[in-house]
Order: C-alpha cells, then structure tokens, then sequence
C-alpha cells in the first residue's frame, strides 16, 4: 500500500515545499521530490531525468526519435472527498503557462478552506456512432427497430472480444435514410477506443448485413475529439462533478473577492458564452486538463471534448460560496494508451492512481482540480490582480 493511503486522513497535509530565495534551485527542486517520495512511497526517477526504454513506446507511435520535455510541476495539497475515501492528493501538472500552477495550488487551498472537496463520477459510457445507410427512409426505420431486437445477441459479440469491455446500450437514431447506430460502451479503466471501436466495428457491419444496408461508415456521426451537444448532454467516457462551500472569510482571507463579487464576475461570463454558443461554460478547463493529461500520459486531444462542462456558483443563505464543476465528457484512463510508461506512471502513482481500479479517481480529482482552478482564475479576475500575477510569475521574454 501507498505511503499517502496510510496516512490518517484527519492529520494535515504537507504544504509543497516551497524556497522564496530561488524557488528553481537544486535544493528547492529536490525538496518537492523528497515529498514526492514520501507521498508515492517511491523516488520518481523518470521525472527526475532518467530515460525510458525505446521499447516503451512501441505501439504508441512511429518513426520515433525521443521524447518531449516539457517542465513538470506539483499543485496541492487537493483535500478530497471521493468515492474510495478521504485523500490528500499533489496533483502533477506538466505546462509552460507561467502562473498556472500558482493559481491551481492556490484554488485547492481554497478548496480546503471549505472541508474537503466533494468529487463523484456519477455515469461512465464511450459512445460510437456508427452511420448505416439504406435505400429509404422507410428501411432505415426498419432497420431501428431490428437494431434494439439485436441487443443482446451485439452484447455477446462485444463480450468475445475484449474482457474490460461491454456493451451497455443501443440507441438506433433514423435520419432520413441514414441510421446513426449509437452504441455506448463500458471500457473499464481505459479510455477504451480501441476496445470500442473494435466493436462497433464487428456490431455496426453485422446490423447492415442483416438488414441491407447499402453503406456503412464507422465514425459516421464522428464524435471523437470534438466538443460536441451531445456528449454535453449525454455524456461521455466519465461524468464527474465536484463541488463545495467556502466560508466567505476564508475566500476573502485567500483571494480578497467577496461571494457576490465571483457570482456577479460569473453572470458576465455566461453571457458571453451564450452568445459563443460554446460546450464550454467553466473557465480555464482545458488549461488543468491539458496539463494533467500530459503529465499523466493520456491522449492529449481529448481535452477537445473533456474540456466541456458547467461551473455553477451561487451565494448560500448563510453568505458562503457555493461552487460546483459539472465535466460530463472526461475521456481519460489509467491503463492503456500512454498512461504505463515512465513519467506517466510516476504521475499517476504521486496521486494513488495508477492502474486498475483507479479511472474513477482520476476522473474525481480532475473535476477537483478544474473547480480549483477555475475558481482562482475568477477571483484573480474579481480583484483584478491576473495581469499582475502574470507578469511576476508567467513572463519569458526572449533574450533580445
Ligand atoms: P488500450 O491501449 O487499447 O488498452 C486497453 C486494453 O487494456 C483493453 O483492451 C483491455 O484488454 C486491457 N486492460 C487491462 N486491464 C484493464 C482495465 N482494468 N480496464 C480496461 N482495460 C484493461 O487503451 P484504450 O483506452 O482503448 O486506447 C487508448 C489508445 O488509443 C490511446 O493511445 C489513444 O491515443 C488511441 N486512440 C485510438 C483510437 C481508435 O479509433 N482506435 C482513436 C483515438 C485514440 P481487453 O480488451 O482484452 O479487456
């Protein structure tokens, strides 16, 4: 077991060590890494610079030629409440955005400030959407019908080709003579695109034998890495949310805005995305998501259909802060993909996360995570303290 699952929950956490002479020093560097150590139970070494094997990367690309370097850096503690239990988590995060990890660490402490952030992944299902088409519309309709009869016989062809995989539901949708095949899957604790697309595969081309159709196309409503309505609506890969009051002296205490002043700043913010007509309705999502995914491994172009979700903040009667971040499309995994190698493990492993069993945590802290950073850029804006924090922290002017 990890050293950060024995830990009593109801001991403080370690504040991230931080050296206010040269917080890029050596010594400061490897004061974060010795906490890295005694949350994860074990030195990152890859983060730390050692290499991995080329074979590592097998299967995960071509005509390869190294790997990227891009600086990694830890925000937290993050005080979480999630569905395995009570945990303190050090979130990696790897980004060049000056400022970013500041204002993420920051968010969590006002997360703190309010208990424990509450975090659940409420549904899971990774849709594909294959299109049939047909001779009419009349067989299109048809073919629907014959679609849900089908159902269990699709579920015992899904289940002979993947263990972690299964076929949940069918939702056959006519459009003229075309016939969206909506097949939703379970995909354990993989993003499992390619267990689904495999199966979507064999299910779609069986439906269009037996019912005649003239074309299929695989990625025929092609939702795959787009912020799209549907996924919004429906959801997809995991749905999570977080959510938390903050007392109104500490969030004044952290940030210096007021309740009112971050719900009114929030009411402007909505009608400009209103007129945007984005899927899109927190605040920097992508920002948090992009830099956890590629600390941890994950297909980076999700963050198109991940980044997509609603912050919701309102003043209670008691004058707090009520603030939840809804992520309804979070397609991330901890097995599979790029999320077993080298830094990624590491990282995965600094947050209790690695491997079976811990997709739903990941998800859990990432919809923490946004509502920390979310939250923290909108007071930054509130007080109007953002350009200046980015000019101390976030600035990088070339050498002339
Ligand atoms: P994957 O790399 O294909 O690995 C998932 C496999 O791991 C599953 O097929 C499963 O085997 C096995 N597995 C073992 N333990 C598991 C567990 N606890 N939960 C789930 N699976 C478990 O992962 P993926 O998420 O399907 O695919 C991600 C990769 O696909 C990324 O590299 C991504 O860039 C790429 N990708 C593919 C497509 C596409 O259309 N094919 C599109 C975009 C991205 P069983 O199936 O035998 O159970």
């Amino acid at each position: 077991m990890k050293k950060d699952q024995q830990r009593d929950p109801a001991l403080e956490p370690e504040r991230i060590p931080r050296d206010a002479q040269d917080d890029y020093s050596p010594a400061a560097v490897e004061a974060r890494r010795a906490l890295w150590e005694r949350v994860a139970g074990a030195r990152p070494a890859h983060v730390a610079g050692e290499p991995v094997a080329f074979e590592e990367a097998r299967g995960k690309i071509e005509n390869l030629v190294g790997f990227v370097q891009v600086p990694i850096g830890i925000a937290g503690p993050l005080r979480l409440d999630a569905t395995l239990g009570f945990r303190d988590v050090y979130v990696p995060m790897a980004t060049t955005e000056g400022a970013m990890v500041a204002s993420y660490s920051r968010g969590m402490r006002l997360l703190a400030a309010g208990g424990r952030v509450r975090a659940r992944v409420l549904s899971e299902g990774l849709t594909q959407n294959p299109i049939l088409v047909y001779a009419s519309a009349e067989q299109a309709a048809y073919a629907a019908g014959f679609a849900l009869r089908l159902f269990e016989d699709f579920r015992v062809m899904v289940r002979r080709t993947t263990q972690h995989g299964a076929l949940v539901a069918i939702r056959p949708e006519p459009i003229g003579r075309r016939l969206v095949v909506s097949l939703v899957f379970s995909t354990g604790d993989a993003i499992g695109i390619n267990m689904a697309a495999r199966a979507a595969d064999i299910v779609s081309q069986n439906l269009a034998e037996r019912t005649g159709a003239v074309e299929r196309y695989l990625h025929g409503q092609d939702v795959e890495k787009r912020a799209n309505a549907r996924a919004f609506v429906e959801g997809r890969g995991r749905r999570a949310i977080a959510d938390v009051t903050i007392p109104r002296a500490e969030l004044q205490r952290i940030t210096r805005a007021t309740p009112e002043a971050l719900v009114a700043l929030w009411r402007s913010y909505t009608v400009g995305f209103a007129e945007l007509g984005t899927q899109n309705w927190l605040v920097q999502s992508a920002n948090g998501l992009a830099a956890v995914m590629l600390a941890c491994g994950q297909d980076i172009a999700y963050v198109t259909e991940s980044a997509s979700g609603m912050l919701d903040l309102d003043v209670t009667t008691a004058g707090d802060l009520y603030a939840s971040a809804h992520l309804p499309c979070l397609l991330v995994g901890t097995v599979g993909g790029g999320s077993g190698q080298g830094t990624a493990r590491e990282c995965l492993e600094l947050m209790g996360c690695a491997g079976s069993g811990k997709a739903n945590l990941f998800a859990e802290i990432l919809a923490a995570t946004v509502l920390a950073g979310d939250l923290s850029l909108l007071a930054s804006f509130a007080t109007h303290e953002f350009t200046a924090a980015h000019e101390a922290l976030g600035r990088n002017r070339p050498p002339a």
